[in-house]
């Protein structure tokens, strides 16, 4: 038995059941309950309640109770003050959480710990914006005066998926609040333990009952019915571009707005002037952290052809020097893959490329933790020389593989940035700044790394164009989208 086996029995043994609606803890209204597997062990580790839209319509009619009340009243400073105590404690729960999340979703401690802190560091962030979104006054003239107001727009739904569950929800869970908007949230059903320990915490840190209301189960059964809710103004919304689809035309149904964190595809640029130490070090943690699955990886290498060769040799030895294992295994660096369902995806699309005669440089296998024998795993894998037209180029894998596109010159790189359908972010290593600016400008990204992939914080927009989204998360703009603005204009 692995060493760390006991605390993950420790941790999975007190994990809740049930959804959290109201303040308190409530068995699904259908009885049943679902398993949440541990990827890196390949078997089931605790059950969660299977919602349906009976669990949903309870937690939304909590949500619309809850708006009128205790946090109606409350001022922006006073919920500025909960969201500071939710970060503490998010911080003092920082062991708990992060073992859940490693046991729900497959990624390695190191990477969960610093999900956790990301978490907590949104919710300090929106504390301080909650009394700092002004309203605007207009000038009309001396007969009039006209003002602006910041009204919350209501009920909030939010769908998370299960690469990031827990800083995901934060990110869109804080702003809401920070606005004075109440929510509703459904985790992915691979994933539905953090945001449950969330709520519970929120709740400790002062939140009103009903404020915050999650629902666990299926995208189907409980996804579906929240975000078709009448009494929802806003979905937000992260998971598959697919998915994204149906849930904007859900939400048009009842007029409410979406913001939508969809699918990526995104190019690493790396110009022959580079320091080439500094891009290796970059391009694999944008691929292979997490094992590949994050929205934003660095899934695509655009290469200048000079020096195509010496960077690919060393970053085969870096792809191949990784430590795959459970995440709670001493000195493993690289996890699981989330599902078998995952697994299956990912390999398919590297076996289609094998047939394709794509050149596999690295990896290219399933494998299982080494230590145990057993486990859902994909190797780092690198891929060649990829045509552009190449299916591995064009769609998202969402796992450890990366396609390497070689290029000559700026244009050419700028074309191979664009070549997919996807623009969520880019990234780019060259000292040159002019180039920089230059592919800067023309590469279409909602976010644009320079010399650090993944560069930015939660201060910074974050969010995709074309098929990758609409809308934007982080930053102040992020608490506008949980407004409805009010003109006031009176005659004087
Ligand atoms: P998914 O779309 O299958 O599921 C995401 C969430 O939506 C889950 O909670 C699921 O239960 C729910 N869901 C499924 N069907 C639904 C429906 N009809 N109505 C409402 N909810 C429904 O995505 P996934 O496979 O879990 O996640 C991977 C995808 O998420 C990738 O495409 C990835 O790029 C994307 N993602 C995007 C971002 C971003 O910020 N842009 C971040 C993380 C993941």
């Amino acid at each position: 038995m692995a060493d760390w086996s006991t605390t993950a029995a420790a941790v999975s043994n007190q994990l809740p059941s049930m959804h959290f609606i109201d303040g308190e803890w409530r068995r699904p209204l259908s009885g049943n309950l679902m398993e949440t597997f541990d990827p890196g062990r390949a078997e089931p580790h605790a059950q969660f309640a299977a919602g349906t839209a009976e669990d949903i319509a309870e937690a939304v009619a909590a949500a619309k109770q809850a708006e009128s009340g205790e946090w109606r009243k409350a001022t922006p400073a006073e919920r500025g003050r909960i969201l500071m105590r939710a970060a503490e404690l998010i911080r003092q729960n920082a062991e708990r959480l992060a073992t859940a999340e490693v046991l729900d979703s497959g990624k390695t401690l190191a990477e969960a710990r610093g999900d956790v802190r990301g978490s907590a560091r949104a919710f300090e962030y929106y504390a301080g914006a909650a009394d700092k979104h002004e309203g605007k006054a207009y000038p009309l003239g001396p007969d009039y005066t006209s003002y602006s107001i910041e009204e919350p727009i209501g009920v909030t739904a939010h769908i998370v998926p299960w690469n990031y569950p827990l800083s995901t929800a934060c990110r869109s869970i804080a702003p809401a609040l920070a606005a004075g908007c109440t929510a509703v949230v459904k985790p992915a059903e691979q994933t539905p333990m953090t945001a449950l320990l969330l709520a519970e915490i929120l709740v400790q840190a002062g939140l009103p009952k009903g404020v915050c209301n999650v629902v666990t189960g299926t995208g189907i059964a409980a996804g579906a019915p929240l975000v078709s809710h009448p009494d929802v103004r806003h979905v937000t919304f992260t998971g598959s571009t697919v998915t994204g689809i149906n849930v904007m035309k859900a939400a048009a149904q009842n007029i409410a707005s979406v913001t939508l964190e969809l699918g990526g595809k995104s190019p690493n640029i790396v110009l022959a002037d580079a320091d080439l130490e500094l891009a290796l070090d970059n391009v694999v943690g944008a691929i292979f952290e997490n094992a590949g699955q994050i929205c934003s990886a660095g899934s695509r290498l655009v290469i200048e052809r000079s020096i195509h060769a010496e960077f690919m040799e060393r970053l085969v030895k870096r792809a191949r020097g990784l430590t795959i294992g459970h995440g709670l295994g001493e000195g493993v660096n690289f996890g699981a893959i989330n599902s078998a369902e995952h697994l299956v995806k990912v390999a398919s699309y590297v076996e289609g490329a094998k047939s394709r005669g794509v050149n596999v440089a690295a990896g290219g296998n399933a494998v299982v933790d080494p230590a145990t024998g057993k486990g859902w795993f994909f190797e780092p894998t690198i891929l060649d020389d990829v045509k552009w037209d190449d299916p591995v180029v064009q769609e998202e894998i969402f796992g450890p593989v990366l396609a390497v596109q070689i290029v000559d010159g700026l244009e050419e790189a700028i074309e191979a940035a664009n070549c997919t359908d996807y623009a969520l972010v880019a990234g780019l290593f060259t000292k040159d700044l002019s180039k920089a600016h230059r592919i800067a400008r023309d590469v279409d990204a909602g976010q644009f790394f320079v010399n650090e992939y993944f560069a930015g914080g939660i201060e910074t927009p974050f969010g995709g164009n074309r098929r990758s989204g609409i809308g934007r998360e982080k930053g102040l703009l992020a608490v506008a989208s949980y407004c409805k603005t009010k003109a006031v204009t009176i005659r004087i």
